[in-house]
């Protein structure tokens, strides 16, 4: 039976790309062979890779001026090769701290440059975003980074930090393709692909080509963004199939109408849910209205006591994976482009039944 799987990434995956993969598994393209098992730099396989890039670039509408990279090493390895990339020795570069995963970049961009946190939410828990008003980098700083989305706190962003002329980085991760963005805005864009783009293995890069001139020496070649556009991606052995499973997620999504139909199902799919929990005196939604994430949803118990009933009884319903990070405890649904619709209402049924019989 297949699950409604509500993980934070490793995520769910859409069935339609699934049943592809598999009827095309053992014999690829007619080669005798599954992709897995074909050359990288074969014919067919460079195709895969060219048209995942331009499905990309049409989907998100990036405007010309921008590199696409495929890299590996996680969106973990980018908080190291951002600052690897963008700055040189002495530099400041400007952070923006509204949970765990920012704190991460934080920690890993201190190894290399200046880093001054700009915005910190830690007065409220990290349970708010900054105003725009008071979001400003700090003099000579060679970027500004945030987290347009904290996977585990729940929190986004509504809005685009306005930072003039510094180049904004963002940590898309948790929330990339879920909605249309004006690129333009952004010099960079990174996010690991297991939660709204297919399986792990890859990071997707996008980065404007006036930041990629320089990079700081003794930058793995991996990681290296002049090297590896030059090489589209190929320095080395890629994860293919990881890449063409992207691939299909993103002919997926086209067929889906794409991001402006995902943005409406999305929004959707979070209003239904948030609704639900403001609704009851059961649950609780931590995070301040203005900041709620589309993708997920933290949620508590107004007895802490029942979680491992909920958790487990939701199971047996097969809605899994709804536990909250280690490190925060209580329930999370995530709900990337791949959850279906009915899997919220089957998630949101479940919830008002638990409460009837637990309240
Ligand atoms: N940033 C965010 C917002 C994330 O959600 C995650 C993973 N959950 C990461 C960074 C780290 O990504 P990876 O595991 O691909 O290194």
């Amino acid at each position: 039976m297949r699950v409604y799987n509500f993980a934070a990434g490793p995520a769910t995956m859409p069935l339609a790309v699934l049943d592809e993969a598999r009827s095309e598994l053992s014999d690829w393209r007619g080669s005798g062979m599954s992709v897995m098992e074909v050359s990288h730099r074969s014919k067919d396989f460079v195709q895969v890779a060219r048209e995942s890039e331009a499905r990309m670039r049409r989907l998100m509408a990036v405007p010309e001026g921008y590199r696409v990279l495929f890299l590996q090493g996680g969106a973990t390895g980018q908080f190291a090769a951002i600052p690897m990339n963008l700055t040189g020795p002495g530099d400041r570069v400007s952070y923006v701290n509204t949970g765990s995963w920012s704190a991460k970049a934080v920690a890993e961009a201190r190894r290399y440059a200046t880093v001054d946190v700009v915005a910190d939410e830690a007065a409220t828990n990290y349970t708010t975003v900054p105003d725009q008003d008071t979001l400003r980098p700090a003099d000579g700083a060679a970027y500004l980074h945030y987290t347009p989305n904290e996977t585990i706190g729940g929190v986004e962003f509504g809005y685009i930090p306005e930072v003039g002329d510094v180049p904004l980085v963002a940590d898309m991760s948790s929330t990339i393709m879920s909605r249309p963005v004006e690129i333009s805005r952004f010099g960079l864009i990174y996010a690991g692909a297991q939660k709204n783009l297919g399986p792990a293995g890859l990071c997707v890069v996008l980065v404007r080509d006036d930041l990629i001139r320089r990079s700081r020496e003794r930058t793995p070649s991996v990681w290296d963004y002049r090297t590896m556009a030059a090489q589209e991606s190929m320095l080395n052995t890629p994860p293919t199939f990881a890449w063409y499973l992207l691939g299909l997620t993103l002919k997926w999504l086209e067929d889906q109408g794409g991001l402006d139909a995902m943005a409406e199902r999305n929004r959707t799919k979070a209003g239904r849910l948030y609704a639900a929990i403001d609704g009851s005196d059961f649950y609780a939604n931590p995070v301040a209205e203005s900041a709620r994430s589309w993708m997920n949803v933290p949620f508590l118990l107004a007895d802490p006591a029942l979680e491992p009933v909920f958790l487990q009884q939701a199971q047996e319903a097969g809605l899994t994976n709804l536990e909250g990070h280690r490190s925060v405890g209580g329930l999370r649904a995530s709900l990337y482009n791949a959850m279906p619709p009915e899997g919220v209402e089957a998630l949101i049924d479940f919830m008002k039944e638990f409460e009837r019989s637990h309240a």
